[in-house]
């Protein structure tokens, strides 16, 4: 969901730790702490708002800021769940006016959203949720950490330090070009568990569906056209999972009432 291809290493002699993407169950090899990727991502989210503060483009619309802070929120719980160790993660978003981004999450659950997106596509709460829920998977799955990772691997300079991978990912267009079906995967993996996400925080489905239709409706802008599933592909899932979801049993369906009468989740977390 993001314009800006993410940041992102190589040694031979590097252990590879495994893990699992939760839900889907999928295993990863992946090169660094996680304590290491948060920190790192953290410091490079920072240093983009402040970039986009000095430009005057953070946190312009109050109003905005607080329903999507809200929005998060109601995700919050579930997510915990679906990726226990989230629950030290200080989740934070900020909202953008420029327009050079549409949204990214950084590692540890710090996401960035651009106003310009959500007004071009006019997006309701439930649709802001399925947005969201999409930008969470990201982080819940370990995408930013798999992806420096695999380009610790790809990359053909010395050295294995987390910041001189990150920063050559972030400027190597043929770097990116390598990583291009790694992105397609990550795009398609976080469509189906922030589906799940947003399911099981109680949004409706027809609303998540919705942003799903919309965002079929824009122009493909993508900057690797194979790091992008087809709109078609990626409603087709939407739909699927919004399907599954009906057919389970009653007790599920309850949390959409009570979704439509009260935003924040009783157990939503403080936020910045
Ligand atoms: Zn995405």
């Amino acid at each position: 969901m993001k314009k800006m291809l993410p940041m992102l290493f190589f040694c031979l002699f590097c252990a590879q730790a495994g893990a699992q993407v939760p839900a889907t169950g999928r295993w990863q090899s992946l090169s660094y702490s996680s304590a290491e990727v948060n920190a790192r991502q953290e410091s490079d989210y920072y240093e983009l708002i402040r970039e986009l503060a000095d430009q005057g483009q953070i946190n312009r619309n109050p109003a905005m800021l607080a329903k999507l802070r809200d929005i998060l929120a109601s995700l919050i719980p579930a997510a915990t769940k679906l990726h226990p160790p989230s629950a030290d993660w200080e989740w934070e978003i900020h909202l953008t006016s420029s327009a050079d981004i549409d949204a990214v999450c950084f590692a540890g659950g710090k996401i960035l959203v651009s106003e310009h997106f959500l007004l071009q596509l006019q997006l309701s709460d439930g649709e802001i949720a399925a947005l969201l829920a999409h930008e969470a998977a990201h982080a819940l799955a370990s995408h930013q950490h798999e992806e420096l990772s695999e380009a610790r691997l790809l990359r053909d300079a010395p050295g294995n330090d987390l910041t001189l991978v990150a920063e050559q990912l972030r400027s190597d267009y043929r770097l990116q070009l390598k990583l291009s079906a790694l992105s397609y995967q990550h795009e398609a993996e976080a469509d189906q568990l922030g589906m799940q996400l947003a399911l099981d925080s109680g949004w409706n489905p027809a609303d998540l569906v919705r942003f799903y239709e919309k965002l079929a409706r824009l122009p493909d802008r993508a900057l690797l056209s194979r790091s992008v599933p087809l709109p078609s592909a990626r409603l087709s899932m939407a739909n699927g999972m919004a399907k599954y979801w009906a057919s389970l049993p009653a007790p599920w369906h309850g949390s959409v009432a009570a979704r439509a009468t009260r935003i924040r989740h009783p157990d939503a977390v403080a936020m910045r």
